[in-house]
């Protein structure tokens, strides 16, 4: 059986299509088999779903075939900017985080609720995807 392994801040995967960087969850040990028949110890990073859905793992092939590839960004981690009051027309500017109580702010290139002041909602944010608390 292979073992999970929980990530450190500041690990992503990237790939060529898509800007943005999906944070790295956890890591899972596994071989890799390689072109010249010799076989490698690997860790393969677990990446988050929307909310209600577990995170995926990703297999060795998405690094050979699609030129995916590990970073590790450390200042990445820093809050996201606050979002403009208008971002979601016709919705509620904030709602109460269902974790914390925070104003949450809705953004949608995330599909993701961020506290509006801009501190760590990693908690909350798994707390919700691990279906821990009931949401709107
Ligand atoms: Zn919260």
């Amino acid at each position: 059986m292979s073992e999970i392994i929980p990530a450190a801040p500041g690990w992503y995967v990237r790939t060529p299509d898509d800007p943005t960087l999906e944070p790295v969850l956890a890591w899972q040990t596994a071989v890799q088999h390689t072109r010249d028949g010799s076989d490698t110890g690997v860790l393969l990073p677990y990446i988050p779903n929307s909310a209600g859905r577990a995170p995926s793992l990703i297999p060795a092939e998405s690094f050979e075939r699609s030129q995916w590839e590990v970073v590790y960004l450390p200042e990445t981690d820093k809050p996201l900017p606050k979002p403009p009051a208008d971002i979601n027309p016709g919705l509620p500017a904030t709602v109460p985080c269902p974790v914390c109580k925070a104003d949450v702010v809705y953004v949608r290139c995330l599909d993701r609720y961020v506290h509006e002041d801009g501190s760590d909602n990693r908690k909350c944010w798994l707390a919700v995807s691990r279906g821990e608390v009931r949401t709107w």
